[in-house]
């Protein structure tokens, strides 16, 4: 049985490409960028051209882009180094529907006294950005908001964020690991400072991050060691994950306009199918500022648990808007933030599709899928019958 994979959101596959172009730098030129001797220079020159790749897709220079260990360590990094920079202001603002690798370094950090505010969403998942005009200051750090959201797709309005908080001096970071590849960026007429991405969410490998600096932003080191990275993030580089992710963000920038046409054309009728044959199912966002390629449907009365594992039956992977957190199902905090009902939350499902999906996959998971759901809504106790 073939595997159906509209688990994008999760990680995608590395791009052949990207893999033939990373092989030669395991075995054959294994050296370290940072010797003198001519083996490890090759690697360099690789390094070097990754780093260009990278800031063609940003739309930056290539000296603010530093590689890291994955999206959480830029996250991370943004955010404790901007409170670093800046150690008498103490209040730190983001929003409820942030990704774990920034929602729990702000919550560690309300543990060690600081001020955190969690700006909210509405029924749609739309930032309430009048809470956030109202909360920034020239107490505030640092605003960490993300760009896109991996869970509903929705697109939040961070040119006009950026602006906000350039006007009041306030250093502004945005996790983009969802946004990159699939929307246009361009940081030479953006006012963001810092900006993080991930390898493995665009079908590089995983491991390799990135975080982008803009020129003159102040932010302390978060790894110290060595002087890798222009002393910015010490550790010996990730070689192959660097080599990959630079080709990774050439496909990605060649891709950008398939991603927005046959991918979301794609996302379009399989959502527009489900909705059409199965009753109670909705989508969850923000329908009109959306990533291209996510869709997320709310099933009620039924686990998705459940319809992720029938799903599984026919090789078709997807992921669901609850984890199974101590034997019990908790809806999703994004969800749960824009108050999803319980019974929709419980079974909300996340297709998330890439440029390797084909329409083949799609008409054979819309043949599927009211079955599932007829089947599920059955069993369940929820339903009158
Ligand atoms: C996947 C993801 C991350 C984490 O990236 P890793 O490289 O897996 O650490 C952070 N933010 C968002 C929005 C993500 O989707």
């Amino acid at each position: 049985m073939d595997t159906i994979y509209f688990d994008n959101n999760a990680t995608t596959r590395v791009a052949e490409e990207v893999f033939s172009e990373i092989q030669p730098y395991f075995c054959e030129m294994y050296g370290n960028p940072s010797s003198m001797h001519t083996f490890g220079g090759q690697v360099g020159v690789k390094i070097r051209e990754a780093r260009e790749r990278v800031a063609e897709l940003l739309g930056c220079e290539p000296s603010e882009v530093i590689f890291t260990g994955c999206g959480t360590e830029s996250d991370n990094t943004a955010i404790m180094g901007a409170l670093s920079a800046k150690p008498n202001r103490r209040k730190v603002i983001t929003s409820r529907v942030e990704h774990p690798a920034v929602l729990a370094v702000c919550r560690s950090l309300e543990r060690h006294g600081y001020e955190v505010i969690e700006v909210g969403v509405d029924a749609n998942g739309r930032l309430d950005f009048d809470e956030l005009d109202k909360q920034v200051d020239d107490d505030t750090a640092i605003v960490s908001i993300m760009y896109a959201n991996n869970e509903t797709g929705n697109i939040f309005p961070i040119e006009r964020i950026a602006e906000l908080c350039k006007s009041r001096g306030v250093v502004f970071h945005t996790d983009a690991v969802q946004a990159v590849g699939k929307i246009p960026l361009k940081m030479s007429e953006s006012e963001i400072d810092l900006l993080s991405l991930s390898g493995h969410k665009l079908h590089a490998p995983k491991g390799i991050g990135v975080l982008y600096v803009r020129k003159g932003t102040r932010l302390t080191p978060y790894m110290l060691g060595g002087h890798q990275e222009g002393g910015r993030r010490a550790g010996t580089e990730n070689v192959p994950g660097i080599i990959g992710l630079g080709k990774a963000a050439e496909l990605a920038g060649a891709n950008l306009a398939e991603e927005n046409s046959r991918v979301k054309a794609l996302r379009d009728k399989l959502e527009n199918a489900i909705l059409k044959s199965c009753t109670d199912a909705r989508i969850n966002g923000d329908v009109e500022n959306r990533l291209p390629n996510t869709s997320n449907i709310s099933f009620e009365y039924i686990e998705g648990e459940a319809i992720l594992l029938m799903l599984d039956k026919f090789g078709i992977c997807a992921s669901s808007g609850s984890a199974c957190t101590s034997g019990s199902l908790e809806p999703s905090h994004v969800l749960r933030a824009m108050g999803v009902p319980f019974t929709a939350a419980h079974g909300s499902i996340r297709f998330s599709l890439s440029r390797y999906n084909t329409d083949e996959e799609v008409d054979f998971a819309i043949e599927k899928i009211p079955g599932i759901i007829n089947r599920l809504r059955e069993l369940s106790p929820f339903v009158a019958k």
